[in-house]
């Protein structure tokens, strides 16, 4: 794999994250002599299980969770699917409402589908222009049937912070349960579940410099689920399966990882951000930055370029062909890259602006030096779309 170009640039860490080194050794191990079953009662199986249970307890404390509160899962979308439906299975898909938003990743936005299409109603909240979930239309969405509600922690199109403790204050009030979909989110921004309303909260490890194919549901004490997976009776009987123990070992050194420096990183990455932020303000007139300019994460942009909002493949290519990797909309929607994203559509576009836009998201390896160049090679990739006479956008968005 590979681009020709020399010093090719990885701006799309919302799509997923290179391996830390660190993790990759930690992993290592247990792919090669430590193989063994954490069920086996042998001295293999118990250096197994030990390992696990390691990386439960690095994963819990960056979540200020019980090591008992966490429930690996072999992805972020499982983690999804496991808290919204196990839920429901617990209520007997009897009488049931769930309200999530109208801009959730697929991992959840589907799985709400599937339980519509099982006779479960479902509300999906409108998002402000901004991008940020207003926490009155989810008071005024709650039903006496309201089961559960689940609202992304940040959204992984435009990169915008949600107020989850808010929003898990009104649900815990109401009597109904909060679940929050942090893929995006863990390893950028704090978490403390002991003081926050959360009572289910999705992790993917790949997002956070770890491994791909691994992620945790924390499942607060008292929350009770039905399995989605059935069989040996794994993770305390709510995911069987022979777990995956390198993938997990990963995701536990990760999240040790990002407790240890995530308060630097996010500045660092914040720095880079706001880098950028200017730089386009400055050197491309027609650009607008979509979704609130300060309440998003720490090394996530979204951009769009007004009057040129058809031309996005174009630009992504022209990038991709100067060795810069970036994204318009999220890496699971590239397949109807042209198409309105839904997750714009969603904060009230209209379906022309919806077309178009670039996520730049920074990651852990990022310098100065990369987003110098990327503000050298954005310009002239975006007036190659169309001759120089575009209407200039109002550069004051971008503040
Ligand atoms: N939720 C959000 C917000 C995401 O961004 C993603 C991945 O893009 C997922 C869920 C799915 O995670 P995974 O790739 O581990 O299934």
């Amino acid at each position: 794999v590979g681009n020709d170009v020399a010093a090719p640039i990885y701006f799309d860490h919302a799509a997923t994250t290179p391996l830390d080194r660190r993790v990759f050794v930690a992993m290592e191990p247990w792919l090669t002599e430590g193989f063994g079953n954490p069920s086996s009662s042998h001295w293999l199986g118990r250096q197994a299980r030990e390992a696990v249970e390691k990386a439960r307890r690095q994963t819990a404390a960056l979540l200020g969770a019980d090591p008992q509160e966490i429930v690996f899962t072999a992805s972020g979308t499982e983690a999804d699917n496991m808290a919204l439906i196990g839920v429901i299975e617990q209520h007997g898909w009897r009488d049931c409402h769930v309200i999530s938003s109208a801009f959730e990743h697929p991992a959840v936005l589907e799985t709400c589908r599937y339980l519509k299409r099982h006779g479960v109603d479902i509300t999906l909240l409108r998002v402000g222009a901004d991008g940020i979930v207003d926490p009155l239309a989810l008071q005024s969405a709650l039903r006496p049937n309201t089961r559960l509600v689940s609202i992304m922690a940040a959204n992984n199109v435009v990169g915008t912070v949600q107020p989850i403790d808010e929003l898990g204050r009104i649900t815990r009030a109401h009597g109904a349960l909060f679940h929050t979909d942090a893929v995006q989110a863990v390893g950028k921004l704090p978490f403390d579940v002991r003081k926050q309303a959360i009572d289910m909260l999705s992790v993917s490890a790949h997002k956070l410099h770890g491994p791909k194919g691994v992620g945790a549901l924390f499942v607060r004490r008292g929350v009770e689920l039905t399995p989605l997976v059935h069989g040996g009776g794994q993770e305390r009987r709510l995911r069987s399966a022979t777990e995956n123990v390198a993938g997990i070992v990963g995701l536990g050194l990760a999240a040790e990882i990002v407790r240890k420096e995530l308060g630097e990183e996010a500045e660092r990455l914040t720095r880079l951000r706001d880098r950028i932020m200017d730089g386009v303000a400055k050197r491309v007139p027609q650009a607008y930055l979509i979704g609130h300019a300060r309440q998003r994460l720490p090394g996530h942009l979204c951009f769009g370029f007004a009057g040129l909002e058809g031309e996005s493949i174009k630009l992504l290519l022209a990038l991709d062909e100067a060795g810069v990797a970036v994204s318009s909309g999220s890496a699971c929607s590239a397949h109807r890259a042209g198409e309105p994203s839904s997750v714009l559509l969603a904060m009230g576009f209209d379906p022309i602006r919806a077309r178009g836009s670039l996520r730049v998201t920074l990651g852990r390896f990022n310098s100065e030096e990369e987003v110098d160049r990327f503000l050298e090679i954005l310009p002239p990739a975006v007036a190659g779309l169309r001759p120089v006479t575009s209407r200039p956008f109002a550069a004051a968005a971008l503040t």
